[in-house]
């Protein structure tokens, strides 16, 4: 085989990022304080809203997505109060870890554990029953798609749960803005929260914060104590003039008003669809390749197996990155379980399409292979193309 040069991202973030985007953020550098960047910022909180589908505003934070959910995290909660901290995954223990580190400082009285095991899902009667015995709950986290396990959650069930109750629900929607369907009006949740390297076709760097009625109240309510910066009061008023309160990361906010113009212009629910799609297919070749998949309530956003017995990890990925120059992603190390070296993982979202999925799925195939495995070869794109010609 020739070597390839087309190098394909499928890391479930950071993900590739469209050549229009990159192009845009290549102009120069305008000051933030002018019409001209305003009417940018402007564009950009109008289509988060509609890509949040909410009417409420959408914060644009400085930082990584940890940046913005560790903002929402600090600023909601109530002294004196609990916080519920749900976790079945990296994403999930790292929010109960920052309200552990905040405990002292927010007044928090118990930082109440919700645990799952990794890859499965946490249940709607399994935070009513938390929440029916503990109704000083002022704060609750969820993750929507657990990044390192592939999982989804099911947001809507939960989100009418907790709204019945004075705790309001931060959702991590990290790897679900933008690539599953999230209502955050409809649903009722009070804080939705996304980076810009995931599903958002953008680089690193942009966090975003949608925070609805019952979250602004309290922010009115609750005094801030222990930050500055993420003070999102600050951020709150500033966004009310189409401003930010410090100098913004400009070029990724230009490149990011372009990203959202082109997943508007796929057209939202199309956008969730051809994520399904892809990690159909995923799934589909995953198991057509003999391997057991990571989640028992599979995410469309990313796709996770395990590795047969005897595989090494680093040979896989050092392999379809040399090899093929795909990019993938291995498992993580957290409390509830070590999927280092045991599991891989590749991205259905953002700037990904048949063909990038069908040169992954050969990729894998041919590494695996490599590696002693005797799978026939052409199994794993025959598995997903099956489900491409599906439509
Ligand atoms: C990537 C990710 C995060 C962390 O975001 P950073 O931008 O790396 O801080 C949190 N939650 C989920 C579900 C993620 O996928």
């Amino acid at each position: 085989m020739p070597v390839l040069t087309k190098t394909r991202l499928l890391t479930p973030g950071p993900t590739d990022v469209p050549a229009d985007v990159l192009l845009e953020m290549a102009q120069p550098i305008i000051h933030h304080r002018t019409k001209q960047f305003q009417a940018i910022f402007a564009e950009l909180s109008e289509r988060l809203q509609r890509v949040f589908l909410t009417s409420e505003p959408v914060l644009t934070i400085a930082g990584s997505g940890t940046t913005s959910f560790e903002a929402a995290q600090i600023n909601l909660v109530k002294p004196g109060s609990k916080t519920l901290t749900i976790a079945g995954g990296k994403f999930g223990e790292r929010w109960q870890d920052i309200y552990d580190t905040y405990a002292p400082t927010l007044g928090i009285t118990e930082n109440i554990k919700l645990n799952v095991p990794w890859g499965e899902a946490v249940t709607a009667a399994q935070v009513e029953e938390v929440l029916k015995a503990n109704p000083d709950i002022s704060v609750v986290t969820l993750v929507n798609s657990e990044t390192s396990t592939a999982t989804a959650a099911d947001v809507q069930a939960i989100a009418a749960v907790v709204s019945k109750t004075d705790a309001l629900l931060i959702v991590d929607g990290i790897t679900s803005v933008g690539t599953l369907p999230v209502k955050m009006d409809e649903w009722g949740i009070d804080v939705l929260v996304t980076g810009s390297q995931k599903a958002l076709m953008l680089p690193p760097g942009l966090g975003f914060v949608g925070l609805g009625k019952r979250a602004q109240a309290r922010l009115d309510e609750v005094k801030p104590t222990g930050y500055y910066n993420l003070d999102l009061r600050k951020w709150l008023k500033s966004w009310q003039k189409n401003d930010v309160p410090f100098t913004p990361p400009v070029s990724l906010i230009r490149g990011q008003r372009v990203a959202l113009e082109m997943i508007e212009n796929e057209g939202l629910e199309n956008v969730w669809a051809r994520s399904a799609a892809l990690a159909k297919a995923s799934r589909a070749a995953f198991t057509a390749m003999g391997l057991e998949l990571i989640s028992k309530s599979p995410s469309d956003s990313v796709t996770g197996a395990f590795y047969p017995e005897g595989v090494s990890d680093s040979a896989i990925r050092n392999g379809t990155r040399d090899n093929h120059s795909v990019h993938i992603a291995g498992g993580q190390d957290g409390r509830g379980a070590s999927w280092k070296g045991k599991i891989f993982r590749i991205s259905n979202m953002g700037y990904v399409d048949a063909g990038d999925i069908l040169a992954t799925m050969h990729a894998i195939e041919t590494e695996l292979n490599a590696q002693g495995q005797s799978i026939k070869p052409g199994t794993a794109v025959a598995a997903a193309g099956a489900v491409f010609a599906q439509g």
